[in-house]
């Protein structure tokens, strides 16, 4: 069966071993080099013209002879950067892919395997040893993608994720990079030709030393939440995750970063628990079930029953609340339900607030009533306007 179609082919298309022997690639465990040769040896013992050899002149149909070029193709591979593990992928000519369905069609070629596959297959094998690096099928550092007809290798670097705490020291500092909203980036005479609101974010002060450490290309910032531009980040510190793209090096030491970012920006921002992660915990800590603790300081002095209506009344306590007035403009209205677990006042201090809610709870709203927005509130409760005038978050918790 498989000679006779082998001939029938043959007889057609000029093929090398290795482009014979695939055709029938998924019936036998040899390579298919070693295939197609015992094909073309049975076959030429029994009609010794049938298929010329092959040559410069005369190349195989399907590949163009690209097997015995695979040293040429790995002598492009020089990479200038870093990486400890790769997985290496081959890009074929539309026409190639093409032709080879055109036999597989015409001969009904079940067991064929593609020229893709044995070429990833070759290849892969022969750009770990030349590269000395480790072959992985996921989460690779590198992906090299060879392009065998046209002398030219593709690297795409996988980014770093490196997740860790930060604290918030000084008011007045976004968490991220905050565009200019009249320029939207380009700069205009409105943001001082920066294209941002404000000149620094807990972002750039972070990733900026990292980014020259890692020579990497650009990089992002997610954040387990985030604070308002006038909120300190006390404690423990918010979770992050800094992702930085296209690093050129990736064996950085953390512990020393860590300290020369603290050094650089004293008073402003620190970061602590750095460690290396996966891409997945950027989503799990974006949408983690955060405990917040926050201390706030109202603008009106609580007598004793008043703080003993506020400590009774907000325990365990749903608060609805629909989106800020203040925030409308660019976040959706909806109303969110949070819970507010308790709220503890001072003994000193007649105008400080311990509050332990949900994440995701606008604490000023919950303050001030919003308009009647925020449900209940404390503002309500005690029948006056209360504003909140200094808010720090001091604790932030996963909830289990
Ligand atoms: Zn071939
Ligand atoms: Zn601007």
């Amino acid at each position: 069966m498989i000679l006779k179609t082998s001939k029938e082919i043959l007889g057609e298309f000029i093929l090398c071993n290795h482009c014979l022997g695939r055709q029938f690639g998924k019936i036998s465990i040899s390579t298919n080099e070693r295939r197609g040769e015992v094909i073309r040896n049975l076959l030429n013992c029994l009609n010794p013209d049938l298929n010329p050899a092959l040559s410069r002149q005369n190349p195989c149909f399907l590949c163009d002879n690209i097997f015995e070029r695979t040293e040429d193709i790995l002598k492009n591979i020089s990479p200038d950067f870093e990486f400890f593990t790769f997985h290496a992928g081959t890009k074929i000519p539309e026409e190639i892919i093409k032709k080879e369905e055109m036999i597989k069609e015409k001969y009904n070629l079940q067991y064929q395997e593609s020229i893709k596959q044995e070429l990833n297959r070759e290849l892969g094998k022969k750009v770990g040893a030349i590269i000395g690096k480790d072959f992985k099928r996921e989460k690779e550092d590198v992906t090299i993608l060879l392009h065998p007809y046209d002398s030219k290798v593709e690297y795409f670097i996988n980014p770093l994720f490196i997740y860790g705490r930060y604290n918030k020291l000084l008011r007045g500092i976004p968490q991220t990079k905050w565009f200019c909203t009249k320029c939207k980036g380009r700069g205009c005479p409105k943001c001082g030709h920066t294209g941002k609101m404000y000149d620094e974010s807990v972002e750039e002060l972070i990733s900026k030393i990292f980014l020259e450490e890692t020579k990497g290309a650009d990089s992002s910032f997610h954040g387990a939440g985030r604070e308002d531009i006038d909120v300190l980040m006390l404690g423990n510190g918010r979770p992050f995750v800094l992702e930085i793209k296209s690093p050129k090096i990736r064996d950085i030491d953390l512990q020393k970063l860590e300290l020369e970012v603290n050094q650089i920006n004293e008073g402003k921002v620190r970061i602590s628990e750095l460690r290396f992660v996966e891409k997945e915990v950027v989503e799990k800590i974006k949408n983690a079930n955060m405990r917040k603790t926050y201390l706030a300081e109202i603008d009106i002095c609580l007598n004793e029953e008043e703080k003993r209506k506020i400590e009774d009344y907000f325990v365990d306590r749903d608060i609805y609340q629909e989106t800020p007035n203040r925030v409308i403009h660019r976040r959706s209205d909806k109303t969110r339900i949070r819970k507010v677990y308790k709220v503890l006042t001072s003994k000193e201090n007649c105008s400080s607030l311990e509050i332990y809610c949900d994440g995701g709870l606008y604490i000023k709203e919950l303050i001030s009533g919003d308009e009647e927005r925020t449900n209940p509130s404390i503002a309500e409760l005690l029948g006056k306007n209360i504003k909140c005038v200094l808010l720090n978050v001091i604790s932030i918790e996963e909830k289990v």
